[in-house]
C-alpha cells in the first residue's frame, strides 16, 4: 500500500519533470541551429509534402518518410509537434493518477473525475428528478400505502449503514407497475421502486436485498466513474483518430466502441458486496440474499426480467454471494440484531467505520499524488468536463446509470 503510494508520487513528479524539460529546452533556447530547427516549417524547404522534405535533407537525413499513412501521420505528428504530443502525454499521465481513488469497502481502484456534488447535478438534478416523475405519473402510490411504507421502512434502515456516501437528498417513490421488476436509485438519493419487484421481494429483507444493491451503487459513485469512463474513451478515441483519420469521423467509432463494452459487471458485482454488507448492518438477514437471487432466476425462466437486462447475470452472482456470505454473518451477529430497536442508533458497525474511512483515505492519497496547482484547476476541469458530457449527450439516463430499466 505504501509502496504503491510513493511509487505514484515518484511517478507524478517524473511527468511533470519530463514536462518541464521539454518546454524549457524547446521553446526558450536561443542558439542559432535551435531556432532554425524551430522556425523550419515555415521557413523555404518545407517538410511537407514528403518529397520536398527529403530532397530538403539533401539525402544524409536517414529519416524515412514511411508509405503507410497511419505511420507517415505518426512521423508527421512526431517531427512537427513533438513538443504538444509530450506535453499532452505527461499531462495525460499526471491527470489520471491524480484521479485514481478507491472505492470503498472493496477497496478497487478506479479513474473518476466527478465529485459527489458534480456527479449529482449532472445525473440527479431535480430537472432529471421532474422528468422522472412525470413519466410515472399517476402511478406513483401515495405516502401512506403499505408498500411505500415497507420501502421506507428499509432504505432508513439501510441509510445509517452508509456513512452518508451514497446521496444527501432522500426521497422514496413506488411506482405502481406489475409489469416492471425494477428499482433505481439516483445519484444523490431518489428512490424509485416499481411493484413488479416486490412480488418477488416477498419480504422485507427481500426488498433490503434490492435496495442495498441500488444504494450501493451510489455509496461506490458508479454513474461518476462511468462517465468518468466515457469522456476518457472520447479523448483517447480522438488522440487514435489523429493517425488514422483527420476528420476526427472515426473517434465517434472508436469511442462508441469502447462504451459498448461490458464494464458494469464489476460494478453489479461490486454492488452486491457492499449491498450484502449494508443489508447485514442494518439486521437483515443476509443469507435472504441468496433466497432472493433464487426467486429472481427462478422468475428469469418464466419471463424476460427488465431487472437482468440492466443487471447482467453475467457472473454468477449466487455463487459469489455465496463467498461474501460468511463475513456478511460476522456483521449481523456482532450488530446483536435480536435487539431490533439498537439498529438505528448504532451506527458504528465495522462497515460503518470503514465507509466512513475511506473518504479521508481518499484525501490522503489526493495530497500524496497532487500539488496545489492540480487542486486548483479540478474545479475547472471538472465543470468543463460536466459541459463536455453535456455538449456530447452522452450522459446516461438516471434510470441507466442506476442500472435502471432503460440502460442496454
Ligand atoms: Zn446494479
Amino acid at each position: 500500500m505504501i509502496a504503491f503510494r510513493v511509487g505514484l508520487r515518484t511517478a507524478s513528479r517524473a511527468t511533470f519533470r519530463t514536462t518541464s524539460n521539454t518546454t524549457r529546452s524547446r521553446p526558450f533556447s536561443n542558439t542559432p541551429l535551435e531556432q532554425a530547427r524551430r522556425y523550419r516549417p515555415f521557413d523555404s524547404p518545407p517538410q511537407y509534402p514528403r518529397i520536398t522534405a527529403e530532397a530538403a535533407d539533401g539525402g544524409a537525413q536517414q529519416q524515412k518518410w514511411s508509405r503507410i499513412a497511419p505511420v507517415y501521420r505518426a512521423q508527421y505528428i512526431w517531427r512537427n509537434y513533438r513538443g504538444v504530443v509530450m506535453t499532452f502525454g505527461a499531462g495525460g499521465v499526471v491527470f489520471y493518477v491524480y484521479n485514481l481513488e478507491k472505492v470503498p469497502v472493496t477497496n478497487r481502484r478506479r479513474f473518476n473525475i466527478f465529485s459527489p456534488e458534480a456527479e449529482k447535478e449532472v445525473a440527479g438534478s431535480s430537472n432529471e428528478y421532474k422528468q422522472q416523475l412525470e413519466e410515472y405519473r399517476g402511478k406513483i402510490l401515495p405516502p401512506n400505502h403499505q408498500k411505500v411504507k415497507i420501502v421506507t421502512r428499509v432504505v432508513n434502515r439501510l441509510l445509517p449503514t452508509t456513512g452518508g456516501l451514497a446521496g444527501d437528498d432522500w426521497e422514496i417513490n413506488v411506482i405502481d407497475a406489475p409489469e416492471i421488476q425494477n428499482a433505481f436509485v439516483m445519484p444523490g438519493g431518489k428512490v424509485f421502486v416499481f411493484t413488479g419487484i416486490l412480488a418477488i421481494c416477498q419480504n422485507e429483507d427481500g426488498v433490503a436485498t434490492v435496495l442495498g444493491h441500488e444504494i450501493a451503487h451510489n455509496v461506490a459513485h458508479h454513474v461518476a466513474e462511468r462517465i468518468s469512463g466515457q469522456i476518457w474513451a472520447y479523448a483517447f478515441a480522438f488522440g487514435v483518430s489523429l493517425f488514422f483519420d483527420w476528420s476526427g469521423g472515426l473517434s465517434n467509432q472508436i469511442a462508441q466502441l469502447l462504451l459498448s463494452l461490458p464494464n458494469s459487471r464489476t460494478q453489479e458485482e461490486e454492488a452486491d458486496h457492499i449491498g450484502l454488507l449494508m443489508m447485514a448492518e442494518a439486521c437483515y438477514d443476509p443469507r435472504q440474499a441468496v433466497a432472493f437471487w433464487e426467486r429472481m432466476a427462478k422468475a428469469e425462466k418464466v419471463t424476460q426480467l427488465e431487472f437482468l437486462s440492466t443487471h447482467p447475470s453475467t457472473y454468477n452472482r449466487i455463487d459469489h454471494i455465496k463467498q461474501w456470505l460468511p463475513q456478511a454473518l460476522d456483521r449481523y451477529n456482532e450488530k446483536d440484531c435480536s435487539i431490533t430497536s439498537q439498529y438505528a442508533k448504532d451506527f458504528t458497525g465495522a462497515l460503518g467505520r470503514q465507509i466512513q474511512e475511506a473518504p479521508d483515505e481518499f484525501a490522503a492519497e489526493f495530497n500524496s499524488v497532487t500539488s496545489s496547482l492540480m487542486q486548483t484547476i479540478r474545479p475547472f476541469y471538472t465543470n468543463l468536463a460536466v459541459t463536455t458530457a453535456r455538449f456530447m449527450n452522452i450522459l446516461p439516463s438516471p434510470a441507466d446509470a442506476t442500472s435502471g430499466r432503460k440502460a442496454g
